[in-house]
């Protein structure tokens, strides 16, 4: 991490748009070194369109949708920065064609899916949620719940990028096995690390009680997890979806999970965001949380430093 005081510099023409709920350091950091920030937390798609010819550099997570449309607008805009990992809500060949630097966070993020996938399968093994909801409701559901354990289960990550290795190393101190599959060669020393046994997408499916996805929404991953792919998977195995929705056919999914095909599954990420009124919600053995995976005080002030590191070397010229 940059020492702040040793770069206070003054980038007294650079003006910041904030437009999603960020950790305090990035505004203070960004004054502090000169800039002009605007925080607007709320700032709605009309809004930014609006303003987006006002700013240097605007900055967002993944509630604000930075489209053509505001690209196009923001004339004077030089860096479009995404506090977080996933670049989808960035139209980001605009950007290349605008030449504006896209900028995210990739550290952030890892350690906080990675607990958060373990915390689903956690869940899914010992039914917590529906054991906590017979509580509040006064069952006693102890015969009901009959859980299983994670240790000597085989665990399938679908890509093997920074969320995916954290949790291959974290499954191995629940004694899981560990198979990866990932379109890029797999580093070496990592796998003899976990014990990762590396295979194609299919043998994954086919040996893996759980499967838990960590690629980006790309036109080769939409609906990666559908019918076909469901079909090759044993029936008490669940998915975990914490990457990005439209990797799993939602329907699919239901479609499965209700004819018996499949033993169940956690989502943090939806087709559809905010997700409330889904389908899903009605079943036992599926486990939703609201896109919380980087959700953690701990993700979101790296996050912030991070971006906060990164634009200030931009503006100093450094990177
Ligand atoms: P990463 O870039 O480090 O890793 C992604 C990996 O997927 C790479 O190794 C890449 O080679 C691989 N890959 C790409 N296409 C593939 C394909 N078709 N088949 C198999 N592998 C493929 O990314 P990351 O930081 O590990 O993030 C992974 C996902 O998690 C992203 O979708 C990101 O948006 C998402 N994410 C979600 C949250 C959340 O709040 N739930 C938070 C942060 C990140």
């Amino acid at each position: 991490m940059i020492i702040w005081s040793a770069l206070r510099t003054s980038f007294v023409s650079k003006r910041v748009l904030i437009c999603d709920e960020v950790d305090p350091i990035l505004p203070k950091v960004l004054r502090d070194n000169g800039m002009a920030v605007d925080y607007e937390p709320e700032t709605t798609p009309n809004q930014l369109l609006e303003r987006a010819d006002r700013y240097e550099i605007i900055v967002v997570r993944s509630r604000t949708v930075v489209t053509a449309q505001t690209i196009e607008r923001a004339k004077r805009c030089q860096i479009i920065a995404r506090v977080g990992v996933g670049l989808d809500n960035i139209d980001q060949k605009a950007a290349a064609a605008h030449n504006i630097r896209v900028i995210n966070a990739v550290e952030g993020a890892m350690n906080a899916v990675a607990e958060l996938v373990v915390a689903h399968m956690l869940a899914l093994a010992r039914s917590i949620p529906r054991g906590d909801r017979g509580m509040r409701e006064g069952r006693w559901l102890k015969k009901e719940l009959k859980g299983t354990e994670l240790r000597g289960k085989y665990l399938g990550i679908v890509g093997v990028g920074n969320i995916g290795k954290r949790l291959g190393r974290l499954a191995r101190a629940f004694n899981m096995n560990v198979i990866g599959y990932d379109v890029v060669p797999i580093d070496p020393e990592f796998c003899r690390e976990v014990g990762l046994m590396k295979a194609d997408l299919d043998t994954l499916l086919q040996s893996s009680d759980y499967v838990s996805l960590h690629v980006p929404l790309l036109e080769s991953t939409r609906h990666m997890i559908n019918d076909e792919s469901i079909s090759k998977m044993k029936k008490t195995a669940c998915i975990i979806n914490t990457s990005r929705g439209g990797i799993v056919d939602e329907a699919a999914l239901y479609a499965a999970i209700r004819d018996g095909r499949l033993g169940g599954a956690a989502l943090d990420v939806f087709e559809k965001e905010p997700a409330t009124g889904n389908p899903l919600a009605e079943m036992d053995n599926v486990i939703l949380t609201p896109h919380i995976g980087a959700q953690t005080a701990e993700a979101q002030a790296l996050a912030a430093n991070v971006i906060a590191e990164k634009i200030v070397q931009i503006e100093r010229g450094v990177i």
